[in-house]
């Protein structure tokens, strides 16, 4: 699981995190919503220290890391490859087919051998249900396509835990159905995940866990149905008004 506690973080005055806390036990999904600018995207950087807190205590995964102070370059590798993330933009690797988008990191950050990475690489293509476009360039390949395979390469490294920021937000709602779609599967095979989404369908269906994030805090969490239906704080209201 992940616990967050206290996690403080400024770009210069301007305060972006004040003292956010957020447990996530193993095996859970967690649907992060809220207003533009409320720190949703800066919050899931940091669990993987893409952004380096100003202070606080990520505990991910059975590691603790305290990021006001040096982290070692071990305690930060095993944290990033506990961690999966896939983003808004795919950032798949361009020149590469889909299989070797799956294939090579795990080669680079695992040490497999490419045939282990290639057969791994199959199998996830297989999952996500795009065997048949291993040997396409991303390019020629959907926005949807293209994120399933984002999600497979993120998968390949044999994450415990799964972050997701806005993954269908660039997607026509057609092509995110069939993203969601992979990530409901992922979600019921046990995986634990963390996603920020305007999709309130899937957080109503899928998530545990109910986050809402306004001005830097988290002012709302629970059961999704719950909160959706009976929200606590006039922020989350005002929100849940403009999304519903
Ligand atoms: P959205 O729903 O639009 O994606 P968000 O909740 O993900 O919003 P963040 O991207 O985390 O919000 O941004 C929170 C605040 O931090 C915003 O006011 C943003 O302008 C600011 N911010 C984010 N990254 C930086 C940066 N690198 N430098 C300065 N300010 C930043
Ligand atoms: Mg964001």
């Amino acid at each position: 699981g992940i616990q967050l506690e206290n996690i403080r973080k400024h770009y210069g005055d301007h305060v972006v995190l004040d003292d956010v806390s957020l447990d996530v036990e193993p095996g859970t999904v967690t649907a992060l919503i809220g207003p533009s600018g409320a720190g949703k995207s800066t919050f899931l950087r940091c669990i993987n220290l893409l952004e380096q807190p100003d202070g606080g205590t990520i505990r991910v995964a059975g590691h603790t890391i305290e990021p006001g102070k040096n982290i070692a370059p071990k305690d930060l590798a095993r944290l990033r490859s506990a961690v999966g993330m896939v983003f808004q933009s795919f950032n798949l690797f361009p020149h590469m087919t889909a299989l070797k988008n799956i294939s090579f990191p795990q080669q680079r950050v695992l040490g497999r051998s490419k045939d282990e990475a290639d057969e791994r690489a199959m199998q996830l293509l297989e999952r996500v249900g795009l065997k048949d476009k291993a040997h396409q360039h991303p390019g020629r390949c959907s926005g949807g396509q293209q994120q399933r395979i984002a999600i497979a390469r993120a998968l390949a490294l044999d994450p415990s835990i799964m972050l997701f920021d806005e993954p269908t937000s660039a997607l026509d709602p057609e092509v995110g159905l069939e993203v969601l779609a992979v990530m409901r599967e992922l979600a019921a095979d046990g995986m634990t995940m963390v996603v920020v989404t305007h999709e309130m369908q899937f957080a109503r269906d899928v998530s545990d866990t109910l986050v809402v994030m306004a001005d830097c805090k988290i002012i709302e969490q629970g059961d999704p149905r719950a909160i959706m239906s009976d929200p606590q704080e006039a922020r989350t209201r005002r929100f849940l008004r403009a999304v519903l």
